[in-house]
């Protein structure tokens, strides 16, 4: 039975897609059969940070309609045969999909693969709602920044009241000189704050968007970045693997202690 993880955040553009497409080929890579789906209806990307927009055929729309077979969606990356792309339908309403047809679409292929990612919309509503449907286990995504902190704890509490238990931090696009000058929340603090296990810190580098402009992920690099590490080694952590993390903070002076009150009360601090 695959492992169905649904990559999610409550705020957008803090770098779901970018982990999907990062952990998605570093698994393929660990030997793993690998099924990403863009569960993002109407606003499609996953298919362009992993440059495979020019062989989008059929997406999940027309597999649930029953106007293709599953194999014909399926996209096999070509760098990376173990790493398979199902698209999401553009021009299309994100209520075109229920909740329902998420866990068919699922249902007919975690006895296949080792690993389902789901790239999760931004949001809280239908779209996160079918997205995390079928997962039996989320990451969740923030930068430590006070509203994407404050919108991935509202997740955490709506992945939990789903049934979800299994749910890991992925802290993005950290700054570790700005967490020294005390203008970024720590990992620590972003950890303390949201009280779930730790999978990733992934640092702020523009070489993360140049990734996603070519259709790169950085894990297919041969000399790695230090994000394309980062990513490479949430993987590992995924797979099981004790991974020591990098200390990006070694020089951080220690926690924000206007924004650990705002969360988490002056009593704690
Ligand atoms: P989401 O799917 O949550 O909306 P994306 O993965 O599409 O977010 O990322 C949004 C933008 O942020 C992209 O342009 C991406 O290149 C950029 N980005 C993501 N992570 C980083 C990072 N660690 N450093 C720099 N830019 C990043
Ligand atoms: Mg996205």
């Amino acid at each position: 039975m695959a492992r169905v993880i649904v990559i999610t955040s409550g705020k957008g553009g803090v770098g779901k897609t970018t982990t999907t497409a990062n952990l998605g080929m570093s698994l393929a890579q660990l030997g793993y059969q690998t099924v990403l789906i863009d569960a993002d209806i109407g606003l499609r990307n996953l298919d362009l940070l992993l440059g495979l927009e020019n062989r989008v055929i059929y997406t999940a729309l027309e597999v649930i309609s029953g106007e293709c077979r599953l194999e014909q969606a399926l996209i096999r990356d070509k760098r990376q045969p173990g790493l398979l792309l199902l698209p999401a339908a553009q021009n299309r309403n994100k209520d075109s999909v229920n909740s329902d047809q998420m866990k068919y679409l699922v249902s007919l292929m975690e006895t296949n693969y080792d690993y389902i990612l789901i790239d999760c919309p931004a949001g809280i509503e239908t779209g996160f709602h079918n997205a995390i449907g079928p997962a039996r286990e989320a990451i969740v995504v923030t930068t430590p920044e006070i509203a994407a902190v404050r919108d991935a704890d509202r997740v955490i509490g709506l992945l939990e009241a789903n049934g979800i238990q299994k749910i890991n931090l992925l802290v993005n696009r950290l700054r570790p000189e700005m967490v020294k000058s005390n203008d970024m929340m720590s990992v620590s603090d972003v950890k303390e704050i949201l009280a779930i296990p730790l999978i990733g810190v992934i640092p702020e580098d523009e070489c993360v968007i140049i990734s996603t402009n070519r259709g790169e992920p950085l894990v297919l690099e041969k000399k790695l970045s230090l994000p394309g590490i980062a990513f490479e080694n949430t993987a590992y952590r995924l797979d099981g693997q004790a991974v020591e993390f990098i200390d990006f903070e070694s020089y951080s002076k220690g926690p924000l202690k206007r924004l650990r009150n705002f969360f988490l009360g002056s009593s704690t601090s």
